[in-house]
């Protein structure tokens, strides 16, 4: 069993370093039973190659000093900072127990009637309690579009970066939004840079996805292409300021105070992708100029 406790984990440190990889703590036997029956909430996550079922638990009604009794030595921390010390798996399977468990205090009532709502199947599904209504709730992801806009030009071109002023100072990082009703994802795309930059894009390709149950959301990569001479015109309502960077300005972006999304982000794999792809294309363009370097 994971314990979860007001959207936080345990976790044990491999060693005494700030950044030292970390396992999240799983409890078992009589200390799980416990936790099962004294929790708020359960969810089923499922059973591994070697037969042991997970379950999540929400122990947010829980007194802090009981928690700390679940594991010797373990510190209760927010998944979104620890996950880059974890494992990939781990990581994926803490980020689902809490999306599933945050799904769940947030549909404690029926969204049709009103009523409240109890939890079935091994917490994959609610039905509301009222007798005339009785109807079925499911976790949900809400799809969201995140992209980066390039434009062809000198030094390979460049790639359009914004910022929101509440992210860290000197942040940027690519564009995105959340998907609406009745549009395709690559309307979304479009919509979305439109609206925040007044830049216009096409050949909009797919590059891959992120899921990021905070709460809710599954990232959708992209790809988008603007015009050479596009301008950005901004609305400030959304980003605090967006920029043009080619490569090399990235490659400057410490000496500048600016930083990019952490490494474990979509965004940041989407700028990697474009900077190798130059990279490589490069490679491959001196190969076949004979000698020329690519300034001649
Ligand atoms: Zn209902």
């Amino acid at each position: 069993v994971v314990p979860f406790w007001r959207d936080h984990n345990l976790f044990l440190a491999g060693g005494p370093a700030a950044n030292a990889a970390r396992r999240p703590l799983a409890i078992a036997g009589e200390t799980a039973a416990a936790a099962v029956r004294a929790a708020a909430e359960v969810v089923m996550l499922g059973v591994d190659s070697d037969d042991t079922a997970w379950f999540a638990a929400d122990l947010t009604d829980w007194e802090a000093n009981a928690l700390a009794a679940l594991g010797e030595g373990a510190e209760l921390a927010e998944l979104r900072r620890m996950s880059p010390l974890l494992a990939t798996a781990e990581a994926a399977l803490l980020a689902y127990a809490r999306g599933m468990l945050q799904w769940h205090r947030r549909h404690r009532f029926c969204g049709v009637c009103g009523g409240p709502t109890t939890s079935r199947h091994g917490g994959h599904l609610r039905v509301c309690d009222g007798a005339a209504c009785g109807a079925d709730h499911f976790p949900r992801t809400d799809p969201a579009v995140i992209m980066l806009v390039t434009r062809p030009g000198g030094d390979g071109g460049a790639c359009l970066l914004g910022r929101q002023a509440r992210w860290p100072a000197g942040m940027f990082s690519t564009l995105a939004g959340f998907v609406e009703p009745g549009e395709s994802l690559e309307e979304a795309v479009a919509r979305e840079v439109g609206e925040e930059t007044g830049v216009r894009v096409d050949r909009i390709r797919y590059r891959g996805s992120q899921p990021w149950p905070f709460p809710s959301s599954l990232m959708l990569g992209f790809r988008a292409e603007a015009a050479a001479d596009a301008e950005i015109a901004l609305d400030d309502e959304e980003l605090e300021d967006a920029r043009w960077f080619t490569r090399g300005d990235l490659a400057r972006f410490g000496e500048r105070g600016l930083r990019l999304p952490r490494a474990d982000s979509i965004a940041r794999a989407l700028i990697e992708e474009w900077i190798a792809a130059y990279e490589s294309e490069g490679v491959a363009a001196k190969a076949l100029s004979s000698g020329k370097t690519r300034d001649e």
